[in-house]
């Protein structure tokens, strides 16, 4: 194998496995927590009885997934000695009985998709690649797919709905569909998780729809996850993941409060998921504004950044970053309330616009 194909390889599975730790679980628990002290009594019943605990416990689960390995048909969900920082949000999940759901959520969901390269499809469903040129997110754009982000939210809602699960999903039950939603709606209000920049071989961001999807195969830096920042060594994905400083993983008041503002989202509720895309597309727009880039000659696929202001860019970030997780938490209690109206509203709960 060639030096520089050997390089390129590399490359490739860093980026995959920098992806592997989405929006952090304390932003996950978070924004569990937030939707949690959102919840009508029906809703809250629901998630007690069928989760069998909070938003908050639920909110890191799908990251656990993947600590469940393969190997040949056996799937094992697999403390790894090296990465504690796996394990940690995960220890909820550890009983006889939890853990066995989340292998066989890895074994229904582990190969289902082309072009995870041998890895678990369950890993794509965190997120999808629009190109920031674009105004909405729509199913025909290049990065989006089936199975991505807005697919895996749209199917988990149809099985609460107790409605048929559109494949490649094989969602088991309703607590499955929670376990994913407690999940899903935080990773799509990380803008990263949505928008991202295709880059030419001069390094200036273009639309690959544009002129019959012709680009260089190392043109998707992967929503920020093949920049990298020398200063820090952090690739830009990462930085987005990370909880901003200070807001910690309980809700307190201030942030219900500014979570209870948050508008109800118009349209039916299977409409939801393509419009929260749009609005974390159109923050990506702003996440990759100020910045600039330069190809690494020695690791195809990947490139440097550079902040035309940085203290300005961070406090920027993290402002977008912290009303984004107060709107994945109204979100997702509002999503949930729409399944399971409270009494006075029973019978408006199927497709409401509340
Ligand atoms: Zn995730």
């Amino acid at each position: 194998m060639q030096p520089r194909l050997i390089v390129g390889l590399t490359a490739v599975l860093l980026t995959l496995s920098l992806r592997a730790h989405a929006f952090d679980a304390a932003a996950h628990r978070l924004i569990g927590a937030i939707a949690d002290q959102q919840l009508n009594p029906v809703a809250r019943q629901h998630v007690l009885t069928d989760l069998g605990y909070d938003l908050r416990t639920a909110g890191p689960w799908a990251d656990c997934v993947r600590n469940v390995k393969r190997d040949g048909d056996q799937y094992r969900y697999t403390l790894d000695p090296q990465h504690p920082e796996y394990h940690a949000p995960c220890t909820a999940f550890e009983s006889p009985q939890e853990q066995a759901r989340l292998e066989d959520y890895a074994r229904r969901h582990w190969q289902t998709c082309d072009g995870a390269g041998g890895g678990p499809c369950h890993g794509r469903y965190h997120y999808t690649d629009v190109a920031i040129q674009h105004r909405r997110y729509e199913r025909r754009w290049l990065g989006t797919r089936d199975d991505d982000i807005v697919g895996a939210i749209a199917a988990a809602i149809a099985v609460l709905q107790g409605k048929p699960c559109p494949p490649p999903f094989r969602i088991a039950d309703t607590k499955e569909a929670l376990l994913m939603l407690a999940h899903f709606v935080g990773d799509l209000h990380q803008p990263l998780h949505v928008g991202s920049v295709y880059l030419n071989t001069d390094a200036q961001p273009f639309d690959p729809d544009a002129n019959g999807k012709t680009l260089h195969s190392d043109a998707d830096t992967h929503g920020g996850n093949a920049l990298r920042d020398p200063q820090t060594g952090r690739n830009l994905h990462a930085a987005w993941d990370r909880i901003p400083d200070g807001l910690g993983d309980i809700a307190d008041a201030t942030l219900v409060r500014q979570a209870q503002r948050v508008p109800p989202s118009p349209a039916p509720i299977d409409r939801w998921p393509m419009i929260w895309a749009t609005e974390s597309l159109q923050v990506a727009r702003r996440a990759f504004n100020g910045l600039a880039y330069t190809a690494d000659p020695q690791r195809p696929g990947q490139w440097q950044l550079q902040f035309v202001d940085r203290a300005r860019y961070q406090r920027d970030q993290a402002a977008l970053q912290q009303q984004a997780i107060i709107r994945a938490g109204a979100r997702l209690a509002q999503l949930l309330n729409t399944v399971w109206p409270s009494q006075d509203h029973a019978g408006h709960g199927d497709g409401g616009s509340r």
